[in-house]
């Protein structure tokens, strides 16, 4: 039980799901009682054996879990310095961490009696793991998903189709994920007792980052256990990709009172962080500070006026303005360090790691490689680097073979 749902810092966040200053709720009042309700509603499931164990049944038997570890022998050689071990997300089914996620909201959602989930997605990701928990579970699934996004992820579309989910284009703002987080939560209010929102990552309303960091713990658990089984030692430094920072917070959590494990968060940098085309909330306090966007406080691209502002990453996993309060709560604490890549030193980290060791990655986890390819080389020979490969990079040929010309 305890393998897949961890509990661990008591009042993080406090019961009004704040992290320090960051966190919270703040939402349409039509919309409290239905988070009061599902506060209540995963407290009790927390509480209750069964639930524990269905969800650690799925895991095993249909997600495929626990994930392996894998030595980067040859990366590690390359780069000549800290003993690179990957978590590998990417064998998880639908190829990334986002399942972990999807199938413990879609458990609670019928165990509420909720017959309708609504999903937002950018890369598709999402959606398509929300779409197959639905199918596994017999629910009815409506995913909303900008019109950009749907272009540049198309396979994905298909997917979600093919598996029975409504995919809805949303053609307001820029047409990507913020703009589809509106629409969903512009239906949770109409449907609101019909009707669960599955969210896709450690961001919204209190209780929602909580949750979904809590469903991806057991990355950072798993991870802890193998590579004290690899290497006899715990990590001096983990790395993940941060877009909403659900797998990053999933790898950290593990390891947040281990003072001796580094943690570092890498965002979308764009063509660089003083262009305005980049995702790096933290990176660049002219054009992001504190802010409320989807009903959590957190740091947020903006203008002066506080205007969201637009943003840029090669990665639709990565291109989103804000980022989950919990990220924001440990950079303030210092437990835990952002920095960014760049879309040209991801294009090199995604072809290094598939020309080293056969793994393709997506290219949101290759901003997480491009961080390992600086600083590997700076730390001792028998340093461990440990990186969460949060997904493969299949769904992101098409973007890659634009840029590169074709194979
Ligand atoms: C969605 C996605 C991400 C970014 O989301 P987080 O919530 O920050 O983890 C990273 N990697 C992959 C493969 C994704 O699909």
């Amino acid at each position: 039980m305890e393998r897949y749902i961890r509990k661990t810092t008591p009042n993080v966040p406090n019961a009004r799901g704040y992290y320090g200053e960051f966190g919270g709720r703040f939402v349409p009042e039509t919309i409290m009682p239905a988070l009061d309700e599902l506060t209540a509603a995963y407290d009790e499931a927390l509480q209750d054996p069964a639930f524990h164990a269905e969800l650690a049944h799925l895991q095993a038997t249909y997600v495929g879990r626990p994930t392996p570890l894998t030595y980067a022998k040859r990366l590690t050689e390359l780069l000549g310095g800290a003993r690179i071990y990957l978590k590998r997300e990417d064998l998880a089914h639908t190829g990334a961490h986002k399942i972990n996620n999807a199938l413990g909201q879609a458990l609670l959602a019928k165990r509420m009696g909720k017959r309708r989930v609504i999903a937002e997605t950018g890369a598709g990701q999402h959606g398509v793991a929300s779409a197959t928990a639905a199918a596994l579970l017999g629910l009815d699934c409506h995913v909303y998903m900008g019109s950009v996004d749907m272009a540049r992820q198309k396979p994905n579309v298909f997917r979600m189709r093919l598996m029975g989910a409504e995919v809805l284009p949303v053609e307001s703002g820029s047409k990507t994920l913020k703009d589809a987080i509106n629409e969903a939560m512009r239906d949770w209010v109409t449907n609101v007792r019909t009707t669960f929102y599955l969210l896709g990552s450690a961001l919204g309303p209190h209780p929602y980052p909580m949750m979904v960091r809590d469903f991806q713990s057991v990355i950072g658990m798993e991870a802890r256990q193998q590579i004290l089984a690899a290497t006899g030692q715990l990590p001096d430094v983990c790395v993940a990709c941060v877009g909403g920072g659900s797998n990053a917070i999933g790898l950290f959590h593990a390891f947040r009172d281990d003072e001796s494990v580094e943690l570092v968060g890498v965002e979308a940098g764009g063509y660089g962080i003083n262009t305005d085309k980049h995702a790096a909330r933290f990176a660049n306090p002219d054009v992001s500070r504190v802010g409320i966007l989807h009903g959590t406080r957190s740091f947020v691209m903006q203008d002066e006026d506080g205007q969201v502002r637009e943003t840029h990453s090669i990665s639709a996993g990565l291109d989103y303005p804000s980022v989950g309060p919990e990220h924001a709560y440990l950079r303030s604490l210092e437990r835990a360090h952002y920095t960014f890549a760049t879309d040209e030193e991801t294009m090199r980290a995604f072809q290094t790691l598939s020309q080293y060791e056969g793994i393709i990655p997506a290219l949101e986890s290759a901003h997480a490689i491009a961080e390992v390819i600086k600083r590997a080389p700076t730390m001792p020979k028998d340093s461990v680097l440990l990186v969460n490969l949060s997904g493969r990079g299949d769904k992101d040929l098409d973007t890659v073979i634009g840029l590169l010309g074709s194979a």
